[in-house]
């Protein structure tokens, strides 16, 4: 009997719990024994580690959050810590992890594997969709749809008050969820890092839209540039002329229902995982792409630096040009 265990660390995603009931259902079909990781790396070094059965992870596939915890840690970080955490993983016979995690949890569990050789397998997971290689992140599309909601809502708003809102995304440096929450909502505007702007250059087209009866604006912010936001409103109320108010979306975008979409696919990334488990390989992460499924090495990963697809960025390209 092998026994396997599951963790989440960094960024909690909705569909971490999807991943986890598929994670106990695939180990125990392929006849391993799964075991749960409370709290990431913290419960690694203080052995918060179960063996974990069908009734552990009844009712929870359409539940945001991750019911076995996330963190992070600082002490994993130290190399005496890491021994403890291999000390206890031998304890409970383990030698394999799913991880769910970003960049900075496979970077981790890479020092991890090559101290004590305990074999893992990543999955990307984070809504900001920033992991090179990848070109999906588990938890992307909760978080687009949880946008999609709240930018309906606050459209219903603007439209009857004759207001511009600047609706700040998460994301961090990355401006994808901004990007693709603008086109799908029907923004006017989105502003995003990869991409520098001149709000000037829309003023004359906003100002004419606004003559032709235009009522409102939807311009969508991404965290990475923030710190613009007073600003962008103030632009809107002074040189648009229209009454603006800012709208920071904030963690609500981490949570909600996980979406049909992200429940297949922690299904699949969680297979995946496992069988990459038991086909021997040591540390890698599984990667998703136009062309399917892939593993990739830490390297490919975590140590370079995520480029927004250049599609999509032709497309707010077209959908802002004035
Ligand atoms: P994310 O996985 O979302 O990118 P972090 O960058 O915060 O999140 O990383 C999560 C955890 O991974 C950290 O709290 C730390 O415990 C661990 N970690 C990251 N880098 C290293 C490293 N070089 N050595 C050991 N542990 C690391």
């Amino acid at each position: 009997m092998k026994n396997i265990a599951i963790l989440c660390s960094g960024g909690d995603v909705s569909g971490m719990n999807p991943a986890i009931k598929h994670f106990v259902e695939y180990s125990i079909k392929k006849g391993l024994t799964p075991f749960f990781v409370y709290n990431g790396y913290e419960g690694l070094i203080d052995n918060k580690i179960m063996q974990a059965n069908y009734e552990d992870v009844a009712g929870i596939i359409n539940k945001g959050g991750t019911k076995i915890f996330s963190s992070r840690s600082k002490r994993f970080m130290q190399k005496e810590y890491r021994a403890q955490a291999k000390a206890n993983l031998d304890k409970h016979n383990i030698d394999m992890l799913v991880v769910l995690g970003g960049d900075g949890s496979f970077r981790g569990m890479e020092v991890f594997y090559k101290e004590h050789g305990i074999k893992f397998c990543g999955i990307p997971s984070t809504i900001d969709n920033d992991i090179a290689g990848t070109s999906y992140c588990l938890g992307v599309d909760t978080a687009l749809n949880v946008i999609r909601n709240a930018i309906d809502s606050i459209r219903d708003t603007a439209s009857s008050f004759g207001r511009a809102f600047v609706i700040e995304t998460m994301g961090r440096e990355c401006g994808y969820l901004a990007l693709v929450s603008a086109l799908t909502s029907g923004a006017e505007l989105c502003l995003i890092p990869e991409v520098p702007y001149r709000l000037q250059n829309y003023e004359n087209n906003f100002q004419k839209q606004i003559q032709n009866g235009r009522r409102y604006f939807i311009a969508v912010i991404a965290e990475g540039i923030a710190d613009e936001s007073q600003k962008i409103a103030q632009w809107f109320e002074e040189k648009i002329g229209i009454e603006s108010r800012i709208s920071i979306l904030g963690h609500i975008q981490r949570g909600g229902n996980p979406t049909v979409y992200d429940r297949l696919m922690a299904y699949k990334f969680v297979s995946h995982a496992i069988d990459a488990l038991l086909n021997n390989q040591t540390n890698s992460v599984v990667c998703f792409n136009e062309d399917g499924f892939s593993y990739k090495s830490i390297d490919e990963v975590a140590k370079r630096k995520y480029r927004l697809d250049n599609t999509l960025l032709k497309s707010l390209k077209e959908m802002q040009d004035v």
